[in-house]
């Protein structure tokens, strides 16, 4: 790993800095959607494995699936696929910069207005960045599904910056993300809360979703 990046502060991009500040100012009040933004994420990841595999002609695994805990008392809640995952220079690419055009649009249309924010996070396809509305700290724990790649760890407050330390060895294939909830969102880390969320937002959501320890199915 003598050419790795990881083990170091990269700063956010501009556009990504003004993107966070409008989110986590907004008075917008429907936070809650930050979890279907999380939750289609996590169905992409699975997409695109289905599609990976197929494409190579390989057996498609049975269980790909999305699981979600949460701990009321630290206040954190954990989602997690085992989709394609990202290697190292995805996350810098995925979770760093704004890849879609349109950002000046963007954040025009966010600071100048009382548009929903809503509405502007589906339109821009910025729905990681949501999640910094009730998260004082993120931790993306990645790695691909391509053999070669390692784990890797993303942490950010959200506010200028995110580190990348190296992951665990051996870890398995897939992303979680991991939500430290600001104080003033500690409600979410709440299973029934949890799954009425994701009963009213992802209900299109084709594979499965897990909710707690014990991995209840959240009916459709
Ligand atoms: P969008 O999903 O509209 O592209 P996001 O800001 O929500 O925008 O996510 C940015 C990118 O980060 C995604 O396009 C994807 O490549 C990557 N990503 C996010 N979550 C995951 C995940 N759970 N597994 C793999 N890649 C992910």
């Amino acid at each position: 790993m003598a050419d790795s990046i990881t083990g170091t502060r990269h700063e956010f991009k501009d556009e990504i800095r003004q993107l966070l500040d409008i989110l986590v100012h907004s008075l917008y009040t429907n936070k809650e959607i930050f979890l279907r933004e999380l939750i289609s994420n996590a169905s992409d990841a699975l997409d695109k494995l289905r599609y990976e595999r197929l494409s190579a002609g390989e057996p498609v695994e049975e269980d790909l699936d999305i699981s979600i805990t949460a701990d009321k008392d630290k206040g954190i809640i954990t989602i997690k696929d085992n989709g394609v995952g990202m290697s190292e220079a995805e996350v810098i690419a995925n979770l760093g910069t704004i890849a879609h055009s349109g950002t000046a649009e963007l954040l025009k249309a966010a600071s100048d207005s009382k548009q929903k924010v809503e509405n502007l996070i589906g339109r821009f396809g910025v729905g990681f960045y949501s999640v910094f509305m009730v998260a004082k700290e993120v931790i993306v724990r990645t790695r691909s599904y391509r053999d070669s790649d390692y784990q890797v760890v993303w942490r950010s407050d959200g506010l200028g910056s995110y580190d990348l330390e190296p992951g665990e060895l051996g870890a398995k294939r897939g992303t979680s993300i991991e939500i430290h909830l600001r104080d003033d969102a500690k409600e979410f880390a709440d299973e029934s809360r949890l799954r009425s969320i994701i009963t009213r937002h992802s209900n299109f959501i084709t594979f499965p979703i897990y909710l707690g320890k014990d991995r209840d199915r959240v009916d459709k």
